[in-house]
């Protein structure tokens, strides 16, 4: 197929074994893979969704409900699917949830940015109880149900703390919230820690464990003397000289330690090395240390306690200090860990997770990363709307009134866009055992009629309800950004009429093996 003719000559222009489909076979191809896709992550849709058990090429287990985490998982070869993944990757990395959603619609309308944006609700920056709700709503589809309003809280707390007014505009970097992973015990004993846990131990027996009223110094400097670093060849002739050397070596180390003493520093944290003898000299002053801490944990460490990290012991000063009420070293299971607490304005904090097992944890670990970013969303945009398929139920509505003064072809394509909207409410129902076409007629019928627009489905009690007074609550910049990938990726996918590929590396003999590109249609899934 990769010859052409010219002049009735045939040509050779692509390599052998280029694969190809054009026209409506391209088109239909691609269809149907960016259609498998969303049928792959439809059934966990909602909080009666259920979790998908995912096991890698090496026997990697992970147990998820989460969408974005299922599509990076996807060993996907189709290239229209691989769009759709990324897709939900753009859906995670720019709003963090709303994933499953942005991949199970199609369709194309900035009409509907617009009409979500006239729909969306205020929420002040005091309403810790509304963001609270809007970080649960992001939950109810997780396996940590049961957690949910412990860790709505955390999640508000910690993004409120790392938040800051830029230009009169609330500006939360959710990277400055630290995440440790730590299992055993339950969900429940997740802990927000106002300052930095690290994961390292006090670096001497010795030392204190606990601090209180820390001053801190924060060294990007060696305690160690340098020569010491290379292979130096010293030449010493009797004892004395012996002595001499290391006792002028202890002195350079003693100097050193009595400099920090001095500024008031009762915990030094260093990213480099700490020489024994350094760090007996530390623990004598009663100065706990720890060495090797990462640049990372070190730049927070300053964030949180407002000290400045230093590149020599010699530009410590009293200044340079940060401050928490308490340090201290706290074992968990096997590990011991360092716990900052009560930092002075921790623009920085730490969420310790608990729970049961590893994958429970795992999956706490993307919940959180759910709750931080829609509580950040709403936080930083001031708007919210209701959940349980009434934006879009309610976006349908009005496209199809839309449609009508539009007219033409465009007419049939803004009414199949808002159908399209209408699959998250139907879905919805159907992950939860109902019968999605008497939802829809109920719910088209309850948006007809109703001054209300937050009629949607309650998946608990089976009921078409207001979402508003249940307290199912979303940004709005989830479903704006759900709208726009969904069908900036829809689009591209029809606008594709040809599809070439080439073959690829060889590795399964004739066929190519399973790294065949060629998207081979329907029998190929
Ligand atoms: P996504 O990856 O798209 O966020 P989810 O599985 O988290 O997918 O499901 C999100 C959908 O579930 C949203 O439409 C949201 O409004 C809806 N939802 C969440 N909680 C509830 C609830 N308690 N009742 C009804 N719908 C809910
Ligand atoms: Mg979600």
């Amino acid at each position: 197929m990769s010859a052409q003719t010219i002049g009735g000559t045939p040509v050779l222009i692509l390599k052998e074994g280029t694969g190809r489909s054009t026209g409506k076979e391209a088109q239909r191809n691609n269809i149907t893979a960016a259609k498998i896709i969303a049928e792959t992550v439809r059934t966990t849709l909602g909080p009666r969704g259920m979790d998908k058990m995912l096991v890698s090429t090496i026997g990697d287990v992970t147990i998820t409900n989460d969408g974005a985490t299922i599509m990076k998982e996807l060993d996907v070869q189709h290239p229209a699917a691989k769009m759709l993944v990324e897709v939900s990757k753009t859906q995670d990395n720019e709003v963090g949830d709303g994933t499953t959603t942005a991949v199970l619609l199609s369709g194309e309308l900035e009409k509907a940015i617009e009409i979500l944006d006239k729909l969306s609700m205020p929420v002040a920056e005091k309403d810790d109880a509304t963001l609270r709700h809007v970080a649960m709503t992001s939950m109810y589809s997780k396996g940590i149900v049961v957690a949910k309003e412990h860790f709505a809280d955390i999640a508000v707390k910690a993004v409120k703390q790392v938040s800051e007014k830029v230009d009169g505009k609330i500006k939360a970097d959710i990277d400055l919230v630290k995440i440790v992973k730590k299992h055993g015990k339950g969900l429940e004993e997740t802990e927000l820690v106002r300052g930095i846990v690290i994961d390292k131990e006090i670096s001497h027996a010795q030392m204190p464990k606990k601090i209180e009223i820390a001053k801190i110094a924060l060294l990007n400097a060696k305690l160690e003397n340098e020569k010491t670093e290379f292979d130096a060849k010293i030449n010493i002739n009797n004892p004395d000289q012996m002595h001499l050397f290391i006792e002028e070596e202890e002195k350079m180390l003693k100097d050193m330690v009595s400099q920090i003493e001095k500024t008031g520093a009762n915990v030094v944290f260093s990213e480099k090395g700490i020489d024994d003898v350094a760090l007996h000299f530390l623990s004598k002053s009663g100065i706990a240390a720890i060495k090797n801490v990462s640049s990372g944990d070190l730049e927070k460490l300053s964030k949180a306690t407002g000290g400045r990290i230093v590149a020599s012991v010699k530009e410590l000063t009293k200044d340079a200090l940060g401050e928490a009420k308490l340090i201290e070293e706290i074992k968990i299971g096997d590990d011991k860990l360092v716990y900052v607490r009560d930092a002075k304005n921790p623009k920085a904090v730490t969420i310790v997770i608990r729970g049961g097992t590893e994958h429970v944890v795992d999956e706490a670990d993307r919940s959180l990363h759910d709750a931080l970013s829609v509580v950040r969303n709403a936080l930083e945009d001031g708007k919210i709307l209701a959940g349980g398929g009434a934006p879009e139920a309610e976006l349908a509505k009005r496209l199809r009134e839309y449609a009508v003064k539009v007219g033409g072809r465009e007419q049939l394509a803004i009414e199949a866009f808002a159908e399209a909207m209408e699959a998250v409410p139907t879905t919805l129902a159907e992950n939860a055992g109902l019968d999605p076409i008497d939802i829809l007629v109920e719910l088209r019928s309850k948006h007809e009629s109703a001054v209300n627009p937050w009629f949607g489905v309650d998946v608990y009690s089976g009921e078409i309800r207001d979402m508003k007074k249940l307290n199912v609550l979303e940004p709005l910049r989830v479903k704006q950004q759900v709208v726009k990938s969904a069908s900036e990726a829809a689009s591209m996918i029809l606008r594709i009429d040809d599809v070439i590929a080439s073959k690829g590396v060889d590795k399964g003999g004739p066929g190519g093996g399973k790294d065949s590109p060629m998207p081979g249609g329907d029998d190929e899934y």
